[in-house]
């Protein structure tokens, strides 16, 4: 079989890289490898070069001082990101990032991070934390499941697509109106750790057929019969989890 490789870039992970989203990383390696892919994965950091190809991105969450650390760098890369997401490639924007793929993100101390406005969305600080396991329901991916960690408060701009909605278990992006994370083409912000991704396959295939089909105009797996029955098993471990998680009081 051809090589067929796919650019996932992770971004910040020095910084921007906690409650286990390396595993969202690591879920999508995986999951190239199993559809027939060559997954190329690339941790960018302040002042690194930027890849030849990029097919994917992914955000974690981090701490107000590490989201402090990276402003400058990520204001270089804002144009180049924004232009990333209108050629419509996934990105998954996890908590801290997701904030600073808002307008700003101003923080308990009144210091104000300001975003890059890929989300019309904005966040404030404030003293109460929300912790906890989150499920929430989206159209697209059905019931969603991960655990929160956040003083921010966000809130979306009018006519802004939430990642999905809260009804019973977690606060989401304000603990208010029920509304979780932002959607912008195939941009997903969340606040979702967990991490998110091991759990929820169904958000992991929808990441990789977009890149797939950035690169190379589709998605078609290209799988011996290990590798089926390999991803079966992993989906069904999967499966055991969320219905542990979703189970799990907050
Ligand atoms: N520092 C931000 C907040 O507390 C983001 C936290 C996170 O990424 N978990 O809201």
């Amino acid at each position: 079989m051809s090589a067929r490789p796919i650019d996932v870039m992770s971004i910040y992970p020095k910084d921007m890289n906690i409650y286990g989203d390396w595993g969202n990383v690591l879920t999508i390696k995986r999951r190239l490898a199993l559809y027939g892919y060559e997954p190329v994965i690339h941790a960018y950091n302040q002042g690194d070069p930027w890849p030849e190809h990029v097919d994917m991105i992914l955000g974690g969450g981090g701490q107000d001082s590490g989201q402090e650390k990276i402003a400058d760098d990520f204001f270089k890369r804002a144009d180049t990101l924004r232009a990333l997401a209108q050629q419509d490639v996934p990105m998954l924007m996890i908590c801290g990032m997701y904030q600073l793929f808002g307008e700003y993100f101003e923080t308990i101390d009144g210091t104000k991070l300001d975003g890059i406005g890929i989300f019309g969305v904005y966040t404030e600080g404030r003293e109460k934390r929300m912790i906890g396991n989150l499920l929430e329901h989206s159209d697209q991916f059905g019931d969603v499941i991960g655990y929160e960690n956040h003083s921010g408060q966000t809130f979306l701009r009018d006519g802004v697509t939430p990642f999905g909605h809260v009804d019973h278990e977690g606060c989401g992006n304000n603990g208010e109106d029920h509304s979780e994370g932002a959607r912008v083409r195939n941009v997903i912000g969340t606040y979702m750790h967990g991490p998110l991704l091991p759990k929820n396959p169904k958000v992991s295939d929808f990441l990789i057929n977009a890149a797939a089909t950035h690169r190379y105009g589709q998605f078609q797996p290209q799988q011996s019969d290990a590798q089926k029955a390999e991803l079966a098993h992993i989906d069904a471990l999967a499966a055991s989890a969320r219905r542990v998680a979703a189970t799990r009081p907050r």
